[in-house]
């Protein structure tokens, strides 16, 4: 069904019976060409981007629980490409392109508002190391500014400006960030796949993965064994579990990221704006909550939920920043679970298993991905060569040590990202 101002027009004048779900429920079959395992952002846009792009639509997603019930429908929504690295750069920025024309390609409102980020330097230092990361991204084609404490007043007049502590210096300006509907992002890439025959299959958990003579034949499933030529493992939070099926141990720690939402108010944030003297990051939904949130629980977990010393932390550094924020009243907060790896980045690599492809890594930076990772996952699966914007994300860095990027600078430790 083709959604239009004149559906909305028709159906309401129609008492709204004729809407349709918007995919179907099929019955998992007993073999498909390809089986997707996970059914959040990433999983979905693979799985449409092989039947768009490559003409492949004999394939499974396989969710254990319902469509966008992982990260994609819990987290801050922020959509840029800022980065500074080689290897992050042109992904992002093949991502942020594809965003950029997503609504148009899924006929679907996914809300992706290109409202401007902002983040805030407040040392001398730090202004070097924003300037250098905006020379990249300009060389890499996108938009970067540096503002002075005078042009983040300009856009943002409502942070402290006189505090003497954290003094804001300025800002590293990316208009073409912003941000999107996290759930409409999953639905509409669940409604393009459905539409090309691809079956999304919920309720539907991966217990095992079969593998004949060192390549991938099928998975066993809550709802019985299914064949498959490939398989591909994007489960986010679960990644170190779902590979274990296969026998391998990954580089990545399962942590908790918190986000947090006020009451509805009437506009007053127009930017998403990031701290640079502590991990707090906000925007705006259009629903009029403010939505922010900080940094890492701090400890391994697979605990959708955070807890509270993060909460005081964030609720700190955003009363720092702009204290206009103490007096909306918090409505609620949730937590979901980060696929951290030792350099920051992400993986999207063949396996050693024939036929097993993996796709984890995206510790809290995912959502942007979404589109970018999904098509060159899509490329991969598809090819089995790896696509050029993502040609760096290989497993193999971390057991050579060769072509890590560690973008934030933290080093191998997962929870200091
Ligand atoms: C609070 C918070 C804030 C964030 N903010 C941002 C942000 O502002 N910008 C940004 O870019 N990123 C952000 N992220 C990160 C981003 O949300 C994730 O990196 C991204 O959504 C992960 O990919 P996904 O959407 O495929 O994951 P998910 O939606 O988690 O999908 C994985 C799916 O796999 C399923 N699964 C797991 N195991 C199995 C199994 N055995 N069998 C079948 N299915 C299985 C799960 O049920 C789940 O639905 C944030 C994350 C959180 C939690």
């Amino acid at each position: 069904m083709r959604y239009s101002g004149w559906q909305v027009l028709a159906q309401g004048l129609l008492g709204n019976g004729g809407w349709r779900p918007a995919w179907r429920d099929p019955a998992p079959k007993p073999a498909y060409d390809i089986i997707i395992i996970g059914g959040g952002g990433h999983g979905l846009a693979t799985a449409f981007y092989l039947a768009k792009e490559h003409g492949l639509t004999n394939i499974a997603v396989l969710e254990k629980g319902y469509l966008g019930g992982g990260n994609v429908g819990r987290n801050t929504t922020i959509v840029r490409a800022n980065y500074g690295l080689p290897g992050n750069s042109e992904f992002y920025s093949h991502s942020l392109k594809l965003w950029e024309g997503l609504e148009g390609e899924l006929n679907y409102n996914v809300m992706h508002s290109q409202r401007g980020l902002i983040n805030l330097f407040h040392s001398d230092g730090q202004r070097d190391a924003y300037t250098r990361r905006a020379n990249a991204i300009i060389n890499q084609g996108d938009d970067a500014q540096i503002l002075d404490r005078e042009g983040v007043r300009k856009l943002l007049p409502y942070l402290d400006y006189e505090q003497t502590r954290f003094p804001i210096f300025g800002g590293l300006y990316h208009p073409r960030g912003g941000t999107a509907r996290h759930d409409a992002v999953a639905w509409g890439f669940a409604r393009g796949a459905d539409q090309r025959g691809v079956d999304l299959i919920q309720n539907c958990e991966v217990t095992g993965i079969d593998i004949e003579n060192g390549r991938v034949t099928g998975v066993q499933t809550s709802r019985g064994a299914i064949r498959a030529k490939k398989v591909g493992i994007v489960v986010a939070g679960r990644s170190s579990q779902v590979a274990a099926m296969a026998g391998m141990r990954l580089p990545i720690e399962s942590h908790i990221l918190q986000a947090f939402v006020t009451e509805g108010l009437k506009p007053c944030i127009d930017h998403v704006v990031t701290y640079g003297m502590g991990h707090f990051y906000i925007s705006q939904s259009d629903k009029g909550g403010l939505v922010f949130g900080g940094d890492l629980d701090f400890y391994a977990s697979y605990a959708a939920r955070g807890n509270l010393p993060m909460a005081e932390h964030v609720i700190e550094a955003g009363m720092t920043l702009m204290p206009m924020i103490g007096k909306a009243r918090m409505l609620r907060s949730w937590g979901g679970i980060m696929d951290m790896s030792p350099d920051g980045s992400p993986v999207i690599d063949r396996t050693h298993i024939d036929g097993l492809y993996l796709n984890c890594g995206w510790c809290y930076g995912g959502f942007k991905a979404v589109p970018g990772s999904g098509h060159c996952f899509a490329h991969l699966i598809a090819t089995d060569r790896p696509h050029e914007a993502a040609a760096r994300y290989r497993l193999d860095r971390f057991a050579t040590g060769r072509g890590l990027m560690d973008e934030e600078g933290t080093g191998s430790q997962h929870n200091l990202h």
